[in-house]
């Protein structure tokens, strides 16, 4: 079973999107385990403080390093992948990170306990710096079996979770949100649903937009006419090839118009060649 666990000032904002639809059904069967871990409970002080003020002065408020590192080896230790667990509001210094390339992908070192060799987890800052996520890499990430995203809000990351903890940075797209909460489930959704059993239909995430390098074809069901508009006829016909043929080639039209970028790098047949040809030409009289 695949584990994630996503590190949040605000469980209650994903509790309720694990546990609806197709991620609360995926949860129940069994398919993944989602969990919520607040690293506020990692504080380490009494005031329960997460942030400070930034060294060097300047507005805003930075993430402390110690409740996220905390939190992690919490989630490494409860998954069984930290022999040693760090005790509840142990200080963490720098003794404790023997390697401290964890986040360059090699073995993690932890004083007293390491990081078991097998299901190393993928641990993934959210944040509007990272990698452009997209559905290379959604397909990437399902293959792993445990993934602990980190959630900042408002403010920026003390640099060193960044270099020394985090194996991977990810952006959802070139504009800013309060929070990584939403962009986190954003990716965990997208992740969860190609699970195998995630979904009803085992073949409905394999033609999905993207997976196959196209946007998908456009889909009709009943009625037949609706306010005069009519179903193509092609798929009235019950004629399973000429359908497939036909869904192929408004794939290649709807990517041509919409997304022609997406053609340089997808997977295109000789007859797929030969359909854009002609697609192309037709755009080319229409002027
Ligand atoms: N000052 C930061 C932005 C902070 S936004 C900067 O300029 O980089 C607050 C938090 O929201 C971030 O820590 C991150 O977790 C999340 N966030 C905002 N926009 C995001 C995006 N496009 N992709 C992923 N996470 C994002």
């Amino acid at each position: 079973m695949m584990r994630i666990d996503v590190l949040t000032l605000f469980p209650e904002m994903c509790e309720g999107v694990f546990s609806t639809s197709i991620l609360g059904k995926a949860r129940e069967k069994g398919i993944v385990s989602l969990n919520t871990v607040n690293f506020r409970d990692f504080s380490g002080n009494k005031h329960n403080s997460v942030d400070d003020t930034p060294y060097g002065g300047g507005g805003g408020m930075v993430l402390k390093p110690d409740p996220i590192f905390a939190a992690v080896e919490h989630v490494l230790a409860a998954s069984g992948k930290l022999e040693r667990p760090r005790l509840a509001g142990e200080q963490a210094d720098e003794a404790d990170y023997v390697d401290k390339t964890y986040g360059d992908g090699a073995l993690a070192q932890f004083s007293g306990g390491k990081v078991t060799a097998q299901a190393k987890p993928r641990i993934i800052l959210m944040c509007p710096q990272g990698q452009t996520y997209n559905q290379q890499i959604a397909e990437e990430l399902a293959q792993e079996e445990h993934l602990i995203f980190i959630c900042g809000h408002y403010e920026g990351y003390d640099e060193r979770i960044r270099e020394h903890l985090v194996t991977d940075e990810l952006s959802i797209g070139d504009y800013v949100l309060t929070g990584g909460e939403l962009p986190a489930l954003t990716v965990i959704d997208s992740i969860v649903r190609l699970q195998p059993g995630a979904l009803g239909n085992e073949t409905s995430a394999v033609t999905d937009s993207f997976s196959t390098g196209l946007l998908e074809y456009p889909h009709y069901t009943r009625p037949a006419e609706f306010r005069g508009w009519k179903v193509p006829e092609i798929l009235l016909s019950g004629h399973h090839a000429n359908i497939e043929v036909w869904r192929r080639e408004q794939a290649l039209l709807r990517t041509l118009e919409r997304r022609p970028d997406l053609l340089e790098t997808a997977e295109l047949t000789m007859k797929d060649q030969a359909a854009l040809k002609r697609l192309r030409e037709r755009d080319t009289n229409k002027l």
